[in-house]
Parts: C-alpha cells; sequence; structure tokens
C-alpha cells in the first residue's frame, strides 16, 4: 500500500462521513478543506463554541456561537453518491485527458 501522498481526494462540496472522534458516524458536506494543515470542516460536525464580540457596525450579536470546527483529513471518508456507501475516490483519466474520481466501490464518477 502507497503510503508516501495522501490519496483522499477530499474536496469542498463534496458528502463525508466522520469515522472517528466525537461527531463519529455522522454524515455531512465538506465545507472547507485546509491542504496546508490536512485539516478539513465538516458540516455539523465537530461542533464548537466560538465566544463572539458585538459588532453592531457588522451587525453582529456578542455571545457564544456554535461553529464547526475543523478535523484531521484522515478522519473523514467521502461518501459516494451512487452507492451510498463510504470510500476512497481512484482517479481515472477520461480519453480527454480530464482527471476525474471514481468510486472504488461502484466505479461511479464524482460530479461536482
Ligand atoms: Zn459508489
Amino acid at each position: 500500500m502507497k503510503t508516501d501522498r495522501a490519496p483522499v481526494g477530499i474536496r469542498r462540496g463534496d458528502t463525508v462521513k466522520v469515522m472517528v472522534g466525537r461527531s463519529k458516524g455522522l454524515t455531512g458536506k465538506v465545507l472547507a478543506v485546509y491542504p496546508e494543515s490536512g485539516r478539513v470542516t465538516v458540516e455539523h460536525a465537530n461542533i464548537i463554541k466560538r465566544h463572539t464580540r458585538p459588532n453592531p457596525a457588522k451587525n453582529i450579536r456578542g455571545g457564544i456561537v456554535d461553529k464547526e470546527g475543523p478535523m484531521d483529513i484522515s478522519n473523514v471518508m467521502l461518501v459516494c453518491p451512487s452507492c451510498g456507501k463510504h470510500t476512497r475516490a481512484g482517479h481515472t483519466t477520461l480519453p480527454d485527458g480530464t482527471k476525474v474520481r471514481t468510486c472504488r466501490r461502484c466505479n461511479a464518477t464524482f460530479e461536482h
């Protein structure tokens, strides 16, 4: 098994399942990917309390706001929109040279 690169292939907008940690078992959309730190934020997962100061100019009320916190990208797995199972992305190059990600279970193509 190749371990020199992390072939996670997870992008913003993907649906992923959280495999470990506090939000284990939860499925949600990827809100952001931080490749430099290897972290992602997932909708409704790893909620943290953020204390904000009121800023009337921006119409922000002070208080405690629930917000998704980043988690390690290896803690989540892609969920295939076609077969509905968590999977790893394979990569295929189409005859026209476009690289696409595919489900390793059912070979469906991930579209965005
Ligand atoms: Zn699939």
